[in-house]
């Protein structure tokens, strides 16, 4: 049985950069090295531990009368700007190119998806083909299996998939699975960009607080949910979809790894979690396919593509769902 989910087929350009640039002057997506710095790990650590010990704090604070509507309404806007940009963007767009974008478009997206804080665009993207390339065998970065089945095999595991890979030195290779994002020189420069855009991300709602209610608290406790809560909540969803739906869901549809639709990540996740679908049909713009199923970053894609921003969309197509359904093959 062959089952068509080949990743490769959209990262296969290894070695293109090399007509472009000697080996030594090739452009790097990211700031740091091939293998990560320690600066780096620390500061990794404190953008990990930070947002977490705001949500810990966040029910005494709201409890306190800190959390005002403006802090809310901030708090979903940038959620939906940097959820959306890790979704359509980073995901949907940059890695698995499930449609073509204009180039406003194209750099809003990378802007965008830099602002949840998970990195550069360059590496985000290298490490999740990655991910599919090997999906839950070696050398992927982030499989929950890793250290085999069993309780305690599989709480390592989870833990690895969910946060711990974040800490590994070795750098996936940027010049073999993004080749062609380093070749663009936008791109590359709003991934070295990185560390502009996390201050803002992470300023700018304090800012807005602030204005909007002409007071230092009001810029404050925007900082506290919009900034901090906001990032914790998008980073631990997003790292979800790596841990928890790599063991638990349903299986639907036919995948070479362990991936599973998690309904009641749907929303939180803009339809991400419906990833048995996603490793079935890999560059589809629709994750969510079956009735039901909501989801949203399809529904972004489906108004970038009416406005005309947007084209080429890989809408799933009926026929090959159905080859990829499991119980047709039983059938
Ligand atoms: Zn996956
Ligand atoms: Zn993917």
């Amino acid at each position: 049985m062959t089952i068509s989910t080949s990743p490769e087929r959209s990262i296969a350009v290894p070695n293109a950069l090399e007509d472009i640039y000697p080996t030594d002057e090739s452009p790097r997506g990211t700031l740091g090295d091939d293998r990560k710095k320690t600066w780096e790990q620390v500061a990794l650590f404190g953008f990990v531990a930070v947002p977490l010990l705001a949500v810990l704090a966040a029910v005494p604070v709201a409890w306190g009368g800190w959390l005002s509507w403006t802090d809310v309404v901030l708090a979903l806007v940038f959620y939906l700007i940097s959820g959306v940009g890790i979704t359509v963007g980073f995901h949907r767009y940059f890695t698995h190119g499930s449609f073509k974008a204009n180039r406003p478009l194209r750099i809003a997206l990378a802007v965008a998806g830099s602002m949840a804080i998970e990195g550069p665009v360059v590496r985000w993207v290298a490490d999740h083909r990655k991910h599919h390339a090997f999906s839950d065998r070696d050398g992927d970065p982030h499989s929950p299996w890793r250290y085999g089945e069993g309780l305690w095999p599989m709480t390592k595991g989870l833990f690895h998939a969910h946060v711990g890979w974040l800490f590994d030195v070795e750098q996936t290779d940027q010049r073999k699975f993004a080749p062609d994002l380093l070749a663009d020189a936008d791109i590359v420069r709003v991934s070295r960009a990185f560390i502009g855009i996390t201050a803002f991300s992470l300023l700018a709602p304090a800012v807005l607080g602030g204005l909007i209610t002409w007071s230092w608290q009001g810029a404050l406790t925007a900082f506290f949910w919009a900034g901090l809560v906001r990032i914790a909540v998008l980073h631990h969803v997003t790292w979800s979809i790596n841990s928890i739906c790599h063991v638990y869901g349903k299986h639907p549809f036919l995948s070479r790894d362990r991936s599973g639709n998690v309904a009641w990540l749907a929303v939180l996740s803009f339809g991400e979690s419906w990833h048995n679908l996603h490793h079935a049909e890999p560059t589809a713009a629709r994750h969510g396919v079956l009735e039901g199923q909501i989801d949203p970053s399809a529904r972004v894609i489906r108004w970038f593509e009416q406005l005309g921003w947007a084209r080429d969309v890989r809408w799933p197509k009926p026929e090959r769902l159905a080859a990829k359904r499991s119980d047709a093959v039983r059938a």
